[in-house]
């Protein structure tokens, strides 16, 4: 066989695996009859096996930019959060938030309004960070559901028009099929 550690059947001198003829003594290497030794010579010390890597899937390059428009919607609405936050801490803010209720021609406990107003808002705020967040995250990991997520954000910034490019490049069919729309 052609493996190292070989020795020559004549002479005993040490075979290398690519040795057809013993470089001591000249006699023929021996081999299982059916073998033919130099079909296929093994390879030699300085071979590197081939390292396959594992695909990465990877976002078309042109995209790379798309998570963080939401990444950057995300934060906007948690530093309106933190603004209305504010506004309410303080009495002349919350004084203000009456005003602003009463001006409306809203009747009633203004006290009452301003702690439905306050829930809504926070609310709202709070649901919108969390969806352009799911969006980021979603988008990022190659993810359908950050697609539809990124989508239904989208739309919704549509409606004030600021949406409408992001909304187009998402229903493109190249983006689609990077997240596994079609
Ligand atoms: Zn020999």
């Amino acid at each position: 066989m052609g493996t190292p550690g070989a020795f020559c059947i004549s002479c005993g001198a040490a075979l290398q695996p690519d040795h057809r003829f013993c470089p001591k003594c000249g006699a023929e290497r021996w081999t299982p009859a059916g073998e033919s030794p130099a079909a296929r010579p093994p390879p030699g010390p300085g071979t590197q096996p081939f390292e396959r890597t594992p695909p990465v899937p990877a976002a078309s390059p042109r995209l790379r930019w798309l998570p963080f428009v939401f990444a950057a919607g995300s934060i906007f609405w948690l530093i309106q959060l933190v603004q209305f936050a504010a506004v309410l801490s303080a009495p002349a803010g919350r004084d203000q938030l009456r005003q602003a209720l009463t001006q409306a021609g809203l009747s009633g406990d203004v006290t009452t309004l301003l702690v439905a107003e306050s829930v809504i808002v926070v609310l709202f705020m709070g649901t919108a960070a969390a969806l352009h967040a799911a969006a980021y995250f979603g988008l990022r990991a190659l993810r359908p559901w950050g697609w539809i997520t990124a989508v239904i954000v989208a739309a919704a910034w549509s409606l004030i028009l600021v949406g409408i490019p992001v909304l187009l490049v998402l229903l493109r069919r190249t983006t689609r099929r990077a997240y596994g729309i079609s």
